[in-house]
């Protein structure tokens, strides 16, 4: 490799794309990181970095000149309302049967997520990850996520107490009057600064509603954990606002085409470098979108026909409760989901008690239920179109609601309750349009190796959702994290 050639490139800044810098760089790999996204590290006009969940601005959305907000409709009324478009850090992309939410910025879908940190159960790893040695994972891989990303546990006593989790601790009476197993779910919220914000002395965030757009204290996002680890390392840069487009073999390596952004999403300028190793990192949509195009249109043709197959949704379905009047989920409510209904072994389901942070009294519950679900489907290249499709249908989701309806159609007959059908549209109970946890794409041991390396071209690896064939079970990004972890340990061992 001559001088010009940087030894690894990493595509994308969320959990997998900063697991493989930080291990790189600590062993001695100068590493350069492309990520499309803002760096989010400057306040706007209103002096925050991150805008409020009630009040979506430019920065909320990815490209839209129109908000496309996860619950479209309250009491009715749609609430999507026009915003100039920006690079902001919520992605809506749709697809023909589904919309996927995702991340951008540096920091990825930790930018934007609940911070639900959950290890799935043990006897379900099988479900999850087949042919990965569970032992490896559960003694060496997931303590060591977990460690780095902060993930801990709420005080149980404080949880019993706070205003801000009433909407929890009614969600926990219903589960436990109709015999569902709940369970604690551990976050990367900072429990210390909540309790703070509760008392009054710190400025608010998940006491303000903060989350869909970013959260401004209190979670530990990437850009507390690992991204502050990578920058001490001093072998990392990091260009936000750019975007790689093409990755083709060359002598010694990887010639990567990398387009620049501006705020409005135009393309300013449009790069070449060469690098030894690329680590595509770019999400389960955006690696599997980019290996897709680049063996469809002829760059990286010997990619395996398993590249772009093997997505699913993680079965994510939302609905909403409607409580009596003596039943009240509380006007604050901690935009952290804390608490969880595993029904998994019984009914394919783990339902998440989720927050609706609108600031009054809606004696509404809510769910974000995460479900075993059969259906997968597969990225392919529409050269018509220039673009990359999706093979999903809504249809699909009836399992995943079938799943859910097995916890909330027993609660709704034991509490003499009906569900809300006014949060997704005019009377439609379920929302099945979206994912918030797209997995797949790129298989480990199908499209990769059990490491993650790409067959057909050495040095080029997967290290990011994709590897992940469509189920963690329940929330993903610690398993996705664990996953990374162990890949580039042994890349690092055996492949430098
Ligand atoms: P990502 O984190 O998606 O990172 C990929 C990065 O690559 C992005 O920053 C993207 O902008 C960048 N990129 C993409 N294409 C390119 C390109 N061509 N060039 C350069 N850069 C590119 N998970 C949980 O475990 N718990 C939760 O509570 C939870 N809540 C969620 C709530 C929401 C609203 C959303 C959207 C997700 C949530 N998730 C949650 C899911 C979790 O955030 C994702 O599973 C996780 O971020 C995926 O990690 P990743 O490393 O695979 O990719």
């Amino acid at each position: 490799a001559d001088a010009a050639t940087i030894p690894a490139l990493v595509i994308g800044t969320g959990y997998g794309g900063c697991v493989a810098a930080l291990r790189l760089a600590q062993a001695g790999v100068d590493v350069h990181m492309v990520e499309m996204g803002m760096a989010w590290d400057t306040p706007g006009s209103d002096g925050k970095v991150f805008a409020n969940t009630t009040t979506p601005d430019q920065r909320s959305f990815w490209l839209r000149t129109r908000t496309k907000q996860p619950l479209s409709n309250f009491l009715g009324f749609p609430i999507d309302k026009n915003i100039p478009k920006y690079t902001g850090i919520l992605d809506a992309e749709e697809f023909s049967g589904i919309t996927v939410y995702q991340g951008r910025g540096v920091g990825g879908g930790s930018l934007v997520n609940g911070g639900m940190a959950v290890t799935p159960r043990r006897e379900t790893f099988g479900d999850v990850l087949p042919g990965v040695n569970a032992d490896e994972m559960y003694n060496t891989y997931y303590p060591r996520a977990n460690a780095e990303l902060g993930v801990g546990m709420i005080d149980p006593a404080w949880f019993d107490s706070t205003a801000c989790y009433q909407y929890a601790r009614v969600g926990r009476k219903h589960a436990q009057r109709s015999n569902f197993p709940f369970v604690f779910v551990p976050t990367v919220y900072d429990w210390n600064y909540m309790k703070q914000e509760a008392a009054g002395t710190v400025p608010k965030s998940a006491l303000a509603g903060e989350i869909l757009y970013g959260n401004n204290y209190g979670k530990k996002s990437l850009q507390k954990t690992y991204i502050p680890k990578i920058r001490a390392t001093g072998r990392v840069t990091i260009s936000p606002l750019h975007r790689v487009s093409t990755v083709r073999p060359t002598t010694g390596g990887y010639t990567v085409t990398i387009e620049q952004l501006n705020t409005t999403g135009d393309v300013v300028a449009t790069k070449q470098v060469t690098a030894a190793k690329v680590f595509f990192a770019a999400g389960s949509v955006g690696t599997s979108k980019l290996l897709v195009k680049l063996k469809a249109t002829g760059a990286l043709p010997n990619l395996n026909g398993e590249v772009g197959k093997g997505w699913g949704d993680n079965g994510n379905v939302m609905c909403g409760r409607a409580n009596h009047m003596w039943d009240p989920t509380g006007p604050l409510q901690s935009s952290i989901p804390t608490l969880g209904i595993d029904n998994w072994a019984a009914g394919g389901a783990f339902a998440e008690v989720a927050p609706l942070p609108t600031g009054i009294e809606t004696y509404a519950s809510f769910y974000l239920s995460i479900t075993k679900t059969p259906h997968r489907a597969a990225f392919s290249w529409n050269a018509a179109a220039n673009r990359v499709d999706l093979s999903w249908q809504t249809a699909w989701k009836q399992t995943s609601i079938t799943a859910a309806k097995t916890i909330f159609d027993k609660i709704n007959s034991k509490e003499g309750t009906i569900y809300r059908t006014d949060l997704f549209g005019i009377y439609k109970i379920w929302g099945d349009h979206l994912t918030y946890h797209p997995l797949g794409g790129a298989v480990l041991n199908r499209a990769t190796d059990s490491y993650g390396r790409l067959h057909g071209y050495p040095g080029l690896y997967v290290v990011d959702g994709a590897l992940i064939p469509g189920t963690t079970v329940v929330n993903p990004f610690v398993t996705i994290t664990a996953l990374a972890e162990r890949n580039i340990e042994k890349i690092i061992a055996t492949d430098l």
